[in-house]
């Protein structure tokens, strides 16, 4: 058993929501017991934090580690001016470009990211089709190797013919089977969406789903406008119900985005027990409207960056003053810090099977920990104040018990050598995309 002390633990949303001078005990990759009266025994290992604050390992709900490599891409040829537009003129040009070293090199950078800003827990969306066979497994072993527990799903779709959609599918399937007694890796089924799956596609997907109890589909939903018309045009009331026209919405199932779902949708989602996904920063960059108040506080989404980040305080940072700019002074708001540190950690337990997202006893052991110094005092009350404008990146991240990162340094990675490789593979996938 290892003992951690000297810890400032800010916990939203747990009972006690601050702990000054505090411990955590860890056994094997579970925090056994936390407070702030040191336990008295015998310990494997002691480690003093000196007062240095700490947070959960956070967690991203949707993220495309596909998309690390885009930062600094050149910008499309013609200027794409809706949103299908936008995936057809970018993104559908990367994830075709990338082969297996480009994708192994953009999961390393992403997942370095985020590790780097606190992140423990992604679950991703993933999609090269140039790359199919053994991708969500590269993906598992590189979430492994930096200590993040991962989720796995790669997206099918009608886009790149019947031979890719088959094999997409049958990835999908391969990993779930294969990955099926990993606590550190969840596996769902991915689709891109429902506007790039005919009917005839979607029977064939709920054959597949079939097969495993329980398994969650992790897909794209009522993200823009287009999405809801072409349900339409196929006969269906919405997005919503037409996955569970084919079964595939129950309690396990991703649903991302949701911006243009229906009253009747939220209702369908609720009464499955699925799980909503909001990505504030992506939705405004893509300019496709905003998940609605009302939708947000009857849902209870959990939080995602969609590929624009890894840093999640940020996200829900960015999510709650792009919401402020729609708002008028006295409107009542949306509660980020629930969605991140209620909301997540709920959507993270389930995916994986196991507690995750808070520091409580039965859950893993994943700590943010900051060289923080605040200049005002911390108390239960004000924690939101100083976890969105007073924190800076963590010096020091554990995930399943053991240090990932200390004094902002990898540990046992070549961070270097990994950027150098990011660097020549990005070279060589943008110029594939010309
Ligand atoms: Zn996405």
């Amino acid at each position: 058993m290892k003992l951690i002390k000297g810890l400032n633990l800010l916990r939203p949303c747990s009972e006690t929501s601050f702990l000054e001078n505090a411990f955590v005990v860890i056994d094997g990759d579970e925090f056994i017991s936390v407070g702030t009266t040191e336990p008295e025994g015998e310990f494997e290992e002691v480690l003093d934090c000196g007062g240095k604050f700490a947070l959960p390992g956070l967690i991203n709900a949707h993220h495309h580690l596909y998309s690390a490599l885009a930062v600094g891409m050149p910008p499309p040829a013609k200027t794409p001016l809706n949103f299908t537009q936008i995936l057809e003129e970018v993104w559908w040009k990367l994830d075709l470009a990338l082969d297996h070293d480009a994708t192994q090199a953009s999961f390393e950078a992403g997942l370095i990211d985020s590790l780097k800003a606190g992140t423990t827990t992604v679950i991703d969306h993933h999609c090269s089709p140039s790359f199919i066979e053994g991708s969500l497994s590269l993906l598992g072993d590189t979430g492994k190797k930096l200590g993040i527990a991962t989720g796995l799903a790669f997206e099918v779709t009608d886009r790149n013919g019947q031979e890719l959609f088959e094999r997409s599918l049958q990835e999908n399937l391969d990993a779930a089977e294969k990955h099926s007694q990993d606590q550190e890796l969840a596996a769902l089924l991915g689709l891109h969406a429902s506007f790039t799956l005919s009917e005839e596609s979607l029977k064939k997907v709920a054959e597949v789903h079939s097969k495993r109890s329980n398994w969650g589909i992790h897909t794209h939903l009522s993200e823009d406008r287009a999405d809801e018309e072409d349900a339409r045009n196929r006969g269906h009331v919405s997005v919503v119900e037409r996955l569970d026209h084919f079964g595939l919405i129950n309690q396990s199932a991703m649903l991302i985005h949701g911006v243009h779902s229906l009253e009747s949708d939220a209702e369908l989602i609720q009464k499955h027990k699925a799980h909503l996904v909001h990505n504030p920063t992506s939705n405004a960059n893509n300019r496709i409207g905003m998940l609605s108040n009302q939708a947000a506080e009857r849902m209870k989404p959990g939080l995602g960056t969609d590929g624009m980040q890894s840093n999640m305080i940020r996200e829900a940072k960015e999510g709650m003053l792009i919401r402020s700019s729609h708002m008028s002074a006295g409107d009542a708001g949306v509660d980020y810090q629930a969605i991140l540190f209620d909301h997540n950690p709920r959507i993270a337990s389930a995916v994986f099977g196991r507690s995750i997202g808070r520091v409580e006893p039965g859950y893993r052991a994943d700590l943010a920990i900051y060289d923080y110094h605040p200049r005002t005092e911390v108390h239960s009350d004000n924690v939101f104040g100083h976890v969105f404008f007073g924190l800076g990146e963590p010096c020091d991240v554990m995930s399943g018990g053991r240090m990932r990162v200390q004094n902002h340094h990898l540990q046992g990675i070549d961070e270097e050598a990994a950027k150098q490789e990011a660097a020549e593979q990005s070279r060589k996938l943008w110029q594939r995309m010309q």
